[in-house]
């Protein structure tokens, strides 16, 4: 059985202290895909360190955050170009709107998750996208660069069933993690609903534990906690459950 962690910031710094026992964790419960994205300019270095060290395992992104959209995005946005001119990335990402933090940069973070969903295009990239308490503003934007050449994955998606299948009209895969396991996640009232063809798996950590590690550090092994969610929801085995969700982040990230 192969799992596929979508969504894992390896290079996060609470995981200083045992990243290796961590990534051995994660080979053992299955999770031999782990796809990182990116935050901004300051952590480039150490991502590419951890994908000499795992070159087969893991695959990055390249992207400015919408939360690290500050005063200097101009440059963060040509650091992104510049990287994405250099070598080979699996997707553009995590970019998008996040209104959660900060409202006063709405102008500055459409812009540059507009620039670039372009740059993505370029490319031929996937994108992956970040969207808290922002989903019209998301939604205004990939209305306006939507076609065969947008595609990607709505990472951490939390909405309602209106918006999942607005956001899979515009190409884009659900990543669904530990907020599926929560007993106030909402989301898995109507997953069941949504095709299986359209669902990838993800941590998101160190972010958004699983039950029943809630509130704890997260890592990407608790990938297989998300499958087992899911099998339940859908009534599938765990094994069906990670050969689609694999199938499908390889259908969207090429590998
Ligand atoms: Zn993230």
């Amino acid at each position: 059985m192969i799992l596929t962690d979508t969504h894992t910031h390896l290079y996060s710094e609470e995981f200083a202290g045992d990243r290796n026992a961590m990534m051995q964790r994660a080979f053992n419960a299955g999770v031999r895909r782990l796809f990182v994205p990116s935050i901004d300019s300051s952590y480039t270095q150490q991502m590419y360190e951890i994908e000499k060290e795992y070159p087969d395992n893991v695959f990055l992104m390249m992207g400015l955050h919408p939360t690290y959209v500050k005063e200097n995005y101009k440059e963060e946005l040509e650091h992104v170009e510049k990287q994405l001119a250099s070598r080979k990335f699996c997707a553009v990402g995590e970019i998008g709107v996040d209104l959660y933090w900060d409202k006063t940069r709405l102008a500055e973070q459409q812009y540059a998750f507009k620039y670039q969903i372009q740059l993505a295009k370029k490319y031929g990239l996937a994108i992956n996208i970040h969207c808290r308490d922002a989903f019209n503003e998301v939604f205004e934007v990939l209305e306006s660069e939507k076609g065969d050449d947008l595609f990607g994955i709505f990472h951490c998606f939390t909405g309602d069933f209106e918006q999942a299948q607005k956001a899979i009209s515009y190409n884009m895969k659900l990543g669904i993690g530990g907020v599926a396991t929560f007993k106030n996640g909402k989301i898995d009232q109507f997953l069941a609903e949504i095709d299986l063809k359209n669902i990838v798996l993800e941590t998101d950590s160190p972010y958004l534990a699983p039950v029943p590690h809630r509130g704890k550090r997260n890592e990407s092994s608790f990938t297989l906690l998300v499958a087992e969610k899911l099998a339940a929801i859908y009534g599938v085995t765990v094994e069906e459950i990670a050969a689609i969700t694999t199938q499908n982040s390889k259908d969207i990230y090429g590998i």
